[in-house]
């Protein structure tokens, strides 16, 4: 099977992305049928010549679960025909295995290439990539290999050493960086304290990855604000999973993360599995279209978004994904509000008298979720009220606050096993 390339279909009229989208469908659908031992039996009596984009719906959903226990039944070419494969954390203890064969590989380039178009790469950018392209990270090879199909170079740096980072900006003057955002964070402030000026420095865009960088209303989150602001930089958001391969990266006028829609058609849906209209948040629904070694209907990412459907001032016609909100498995119901771990932390990371903090999840005598916030202060300890006052106006919920010494919450949140701080303990039954 090989790619088709419709890389302008954004532009295009509803009616071309809608026609385009259908035909694109069926071939997926043609594929899977033929050859999906997963999905073969699912799909049976449906007429795909005749199948419409709008009765997608009408598909059965997958999940992570599904993925993880019917791992081999997912793949849908010879062993032969897999060029590289990946694994990630499954449902089952055991890691799930994804490959990808030729054509796959190529659509992680293409993919991740249009992405970095839109928000301006060219080929006279050089790109210091600080995240790894080993351990199986297949992140890492989209970016690797997205810039380089634009023309663009790339320095492969990834774990390296913030020393070596620097080293590297210094004499190569590369144009834009990729990375998590705390650590080209740490990077910026390291190299401030260095005393070499960021004003001179050649660094003009950085798409970062894998922490949210806006809320709900698209406003920059403490990290990004400050990551403009010492790299004299814009910065740019994109996320995509490894199932679905499907980026959405934002343009540049940061409003939400676009898609190809020659590759992927998004959904969003509710706890009970039914779609909601644009605007609604929700679970990401996605269905990859054109992946070949382990293709995919209506697969449920596990992450919390909502749809933008106002246009955007570049031209692209199609709808937009808002920031990723949170993880469905770690959805509170505090009072009977919904509410998502990263919007507690989100108010937090923006108070600057906040040092430390974790937030605990329990259920209480009657089975309703109680949330604490633990938090450990900067000089006066009697700012407790003011810090609950502002998570209520954001949070509309008045969670419980208490005051710790900065070293016990230290000891919850860095934790030997875990590479990253532990914010969120969830302890409910
Ligand atoms: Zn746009």
């Amino acid at each position: 099977m090989s790619i088709l390339k419709y890389p302008d279909l954004a532009f295009q009229s509803s009616e071309v992305i809608y026609k385009t989208q259908e035909d694109l469908l069926r071939r997926h659908l043609r594929h899977i049928c033929d050859n999906s031992p997963y999905y073969r039996d699912k799909l049976k009596g449906i007429d795909i010549e005749h199948f419409t984009l709008d009765s997608l719906q009408q598909l059965p959903l997958t999940d992570k679960s599904d993925f993880s226990h019917h791992n081999d039944q997912f793949q849908a070419v010879s062993d032969r025909a897999v060029e590289d494969m990946s694994f990630s954390s499954g449902t089952t203890g055991q890691p799930t295995k994804f490959v990808y064969t030729r054509s796959d590989l190529e659509r992680l380039a293409y993919n991740e290439a249009q992405g970095f178009r839109s928000c301006g790469f060219t080929d006279e950018d050089i790109i210091l990539l600080t995240c790894t392209m080993d351990r199986c990270f297949i992140a890492g090879l989209a970016y690797y290999s997205g810039p380089r199909s634009l023309g663009a170079a790339l320095i492969r740096n990834g774990n390296s050493t913030l020393a070596s980072h620097l080293d590297i900006i210094k004499r190569i003057s590369p144009t834009a960086m990729i990375g998590v955002p705390s650590f080209l964070l740490k990077l910026g402030k390291c190299i401030t304290s260095e005393g070499f000026n960021l004003a001179d420095h050649s660094i003009k865009r950085m798409v970062c990855i894998g922490e949210p960088l806006r809320d709900r209303e698209l406003n920059f989150l403490k990290a990004g604000e400050e990551l403009e602001r010492i790299w004299g930089a814009k910065v740019y958001s994109t996320y995509a999973s490894t199932e679905t391969i499907t980026a959405f990266c934002e343009c540049e006028y940061q409003r939400g993360g676009h898609y190809s829609p020659d590759l992927g058609i998004v959904e969003i849906v509710d706890e009970n599995d039914q779609n909601l209209p644009n605007g609604e948040v929700g679970e990401v629904v996605v269905t990859p279209l054109q992946m070949e070694g382990m293709p995919m209907i209506r697969y449920k990412t596990g992450d919390i978004s909502f749809i933008i459907d106002t246009g955007c001032p570049c031209g692209r016609n199609i709808p937009r994904l808002g920031p990723i909100l949170g993880r469905r498995n770690q959805m509170m119901k505090i009072h009977g509000t919904t509410m998502y771990p990263q919007s507690v932390q989100a108010v937090l990371d923006g108070l600057p008298q906040v040092k430390e903090y974790y937030l605990k999840v329990q259920h209480n005598e009657s089975f309703s979720e109680h949330l604490t916030v633990y938090v450990a202060l900067d000089g006066d300890q009697s700012q407790a009220d003011d810090i609950l006052q502002k998570l209520q106006a954001r949070l509309r919920v008045k969670p419980e606050l208490k005051i710790v010494p900065i070293e016990e919450i230290r000891k919850v949140v860095y934790r030997p096993e875990s590479r990253k701080p532990v914010r969120f303990i969830d302890e409910r039954k």
